[in-house]
């Protein structure tokens, strides 16, 4: 590589270093920190966060930025970089200020407002932190819509506007779906799972799958996550319940998708520039793919069923392979989105979509959500709340300032359903191969198809590259419609 480049990639080196102690001080606060240094934490961690943003907006960054592009024209790699450097100095630092503040204090409000099941309490904090949302999102600037600005920050190139048909093309045939399973019966998955078999179990299925205990490591945590400390470790969470044995095993498997996905950019040795995903739609692609496409199929089961029976001895002895997976895919309509299931989900993001784009665009008022809520739930769920608690309070993401994050929940499942599809044209037998327990062949598709990549295309050009079309529903319809009304 260039000097140019070389001195780039160095810088990126540096500031992912940096990223990666403050990724650790996270991790070890979700893990492992003492209830009494909770609050040093949070100052180490904002004096750290500080330092780190000093170095990208620095100038010396700007100018290696510079010289890289004179030496380049025209490099994706360098835009990229240039790309997070316009970011982070478009906010003028005292709308940083407010909005961190706004954002923190409405956080409190909602959990407040949440325990109470009182929207009142949540209102003027939650119109203050759309306030600066709205004036953050001007900042960014967009082209045809407002709310557009805002959604870029978690899934970059995706618009409003394609994001509408991609919905209306999920409503009906996923309700049809629902309204064709059986009735809802999960005994098998309610009886007692030691914890310890659990974490054994769990820690043994994800290196099945590809992801690398060497440079990784599994721990138990609230609200599971996977991340990226620094090279040669990412690190995955979990939660257990004796009493609920999909809890901690699809959110392994869950995470382990993030976690196959971040290491395969140290394993393919990719530059600190561009050596990560491009957003959370193509994050969540991956742990999406594996926890429902790949471990929610019966080729899967086919192989690891007796494991799992070996694994929790006398448990399922009197259970067979279909009655089990049949519990695994219960579908039926509910009102809270993190206990839905794979078909009912989509909908509730659905839901979350149409209300906060009007919020961001000005064409719904906050005193009107919770009113707006019930008529969308109504419509896309086909349920209505009969309280506040167990609908526009339920999760935090807007009271955080999180406006536009909703969506790449969907784009995940829409990602994979559609890499996945092309896959199985170029490995036509991958279905056999996840009977005989190999996983390779789907990792390596995917190193190249996308992994090797890193965040050089955004996810709707990956979906362009690997496709040949657009980003579009038809393909998750066809996959559900396969397992589900069958
Ligand atoms: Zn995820």
């Amino acid at each position: 590589v260039s000097p140019q480049i070389a001195a780039l990639r160095e810088y990126a080196d540096e500031l992912r270093a940096l990223g990666g102690a403050l990724s650790l001080l996270s991790w070890d606060e979700r893990t492992q920190l003492p209830a009494a240094g909770g609050s040093w934490r949070a100052r180490q961690m904002a004096t750290l966060s500080g330092i780190y943003h000093k170095q990208l907006i620095s100038t010396d960054l700007e100018r290696l930025i510079s010289a890289a592009e004179d030496a380049h024209p025209g490099s994706a790699e360098v835009r990229v970089m240039r790309r997070d450097y316009e970011h982070a100095t478009k906010l003028p630092s005292r709308l940083v200020r407010e909005f961190s503040e706004a954002s923190s204090l409405s956080q409190q409000a909602w959990a407040q407002a949440r325990r109470d099941d009182d929207f009142t309490t949540l209102q003027p904090h939650l119109e203050r932190v759309l306030e600066l949302s709205h004036e953050r999102a001007e900042c960014y600037g967009y082209e045809t819509e407002r709310y557009d600005a805002l959604h870029d920050l978690y899934e970059q190139d995706s618009r409003a506007a394609e994001l509408e048909p991609m919905f209306e093309g999920l409503r009906e045939p996923l309700l049809e779906l629902i309204d064709a399973q059986p009735p809802a019966d999960l005994s098998i998955l309610r009886r007692t799972y030691p914890l310890d078999a659990q974490t054994r179990f769990g820690e043994w299925i994800v290196t099945q799958v590809g992801y690398d205990m060497a440079s990784g490591r599994l721990d138990p945590t609230a609200h599971p996550f996977c991340t990226s400390i620094g090279r040669g470790d990412v690190r995955l969470t979990t939660r257990y319940d004796e009493e609920w044995l999909p809890g901690s095993l699809f959110a392994t498997i869950h995470e382990a998708g993030h976690g196959i996905y971040g290491q395969a950019f140290d394993r393919l040795e990719l530059p600190s520039t561009y050596g990560e995903a491009p957003g959370l739609g193509m994050h969540e692609s991956q742990s999406r793919m594996y926890e429902n496409i790949v471990a929610r199929s019966t080729p899967f089961w086919e192989r690891y069923f007796p494991d799992l029976q070996a694994a929790f001895p006398g448990t399922l002895d009197d259970v067979d392979m279909e009655t089990f997976l049949r519990q695994v895919r219960v579908s039926e309509r509910s009102l809270i989105r993190v206990e839905a299931d794979e078909l009912t989900y989509n909908l509730h993001i659905a839901a979350r979509f149409e209300l906060e784009r009007s919020l961001v665009n000005g064409t719904l008022a906050v005193k009107d959500l919770p009113e707006a809520w019930r008529d969308a739930y109504q419509r896309w769920v086909g349920l209505v709340p009969d309280n506040d608690r167990d609908g526009v309070l339920q999760d935090v993401h807007w009271s955080s300032g999180s406006f536009g994050y909703f969506p790449t929940y969907t784009l995940g499942n829409v990602y994979a359903a559609q890499f996945v599809e092309r896959c199985r044209q170029d490995i036509t037998n991958l279905d056999d191969q996840w009977r005989a327990g190999e996983f390779g062949p789907l990792r390596d598709w995917f190193d190249e198809h996308v992994y090797q990549h890193g965040r050089l295309y955004s996810g709707r050009e990956f979906v362009q590259r690997i496709t040949g079309g657009g980003v579009s529903s038809a393909a998750l319809v066809t996959y559900l419609r396969e397992r589900f009304a069958g």
